[in-house]
């Protein structure tokens, strides 16, 4: 059955408000749209643990520098609403931005220690826009779970942090990264790329997969495990904005991967003019 579309705050807290009054169980699903399978099975796994699926659709503007691709992002609300329909969403809240940030709107969440390196390093501003648009979504729907991909792990980590420190009381769910068969992470923006540099994209997962067989073969200094992601990066000719092995956790760097060390390998890098991100667990 086609989703309900909310356009409006107001609708949206009502429908939520008659949800929750039912008994029911409400998971969210927070998107920018131009689905793809990686959000589909954050809706499936939200079926499975939920009783009813909610999803947003909006390409929040205050995550966006100003020379980034806010006007270009790509949009698709009909193929997004009948994806969302075959993955059993039940509603949609569709907004336009002045509904999310009315005239007057002044209050931003910053969630500091974890939003300061890679990205948050590389994109000022960036996940105090995620961080706050994720928590007003969460304030509008009051859900039970909320499902994030790992495909943007810091970002999962920021939202993980502002729920704890702020008390939501809403279950925080990360999925594994969905890719397409050759191994490229699905990313809405890998539409904008040229089959030449679709073909030069998967360096990304190459290098991560480098990196890990390198793990295997005893390596632990984080030079050589960064050295052999990069190395791939180089050959494909794509242009790094950054390789690093971090906490999994806390997004540290570290030097080396301790014994039961849980570390995770970033890589973000530009195929032409579009940037693309991808990460793995390193080690276990
Ligand atoms: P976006 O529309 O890019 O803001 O992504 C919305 C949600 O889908 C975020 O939680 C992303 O991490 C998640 N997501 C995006 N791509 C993938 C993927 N390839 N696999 C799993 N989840 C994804």
């Amino acid at each position: 059955m086609a989703p309900l579309v909310l356009r409006t705050v107001a609708e949206t807290v009502a429908w939520a408000e008659s949800i929750r009054r039912s008994g029911r169980r409400l998971a969210l699903v927070p998107t920018m749209g131009y689905l793809h399978e990686g959000h589909v099975s954050l809706m499936r796994e939200g079926r499975r643990r939920a009783d009813v699926v909610a999803a947003s659709i909006f390409v929040n503007p205050t995550q966006f520098g100003p020379k980034e691709d806010l006007s270009r992002y790509p949009r698709d609300l009909e193929g997004d609403l009948a994806k969302c329909a075959s993955a059993g969403v039940e509603a949609v809240f569709a907004p336009v931005p002045a509904e999310v940030y009315p005239p007057g709107y002044q209050t931003y969440v910053d969630v500091e220690q974890v939003s300061q390196g890679l990205c948050g390093a590389r994109r000022p501003g960036h996940f105090r826009g995620v961080a706050t648009v994720v928590t007003k979504l969460l304030c509008i729907f009051k859900p039970q779970l909320a499902l994030f991909g790992e495909k943007d792990y810091q970002q999962l980590q920021v939202i993980r942090a502002l729920e704890r420190d702020l008390n939501l009381g809403v279950e925080i769910i990360g999925m594994p990264t969905v890719r397409e068969p050759d191994g490229l992470a699905m990313s809405s923006r890998n539409a904008y790329l040229s089959p030449e540099d679709r073909q030069r994209a998967l360096a990304l997962s190459r290098g991560l997969a480098a990196a890990q067989a390198l793990y295997r073969s005893g390596t632990r200094e984080t030079s050589a495990l960064v050295g052999a992601a990069r190395r791939e990066l180089e050959a494909a000719g794509l242009r790094e904005d950054y390789v690093e092995l971090v906490d999994a956790t806390s997004l540290t760097p570290l030097p080396a991967i301790g014994p039961g060390q849980t570390a995770r390998m970033l890589v973000a890098a530009f195929a032409g003019t579009t940037r693309l991100i991808d990460n793995q667990p390193i080690g276990g």
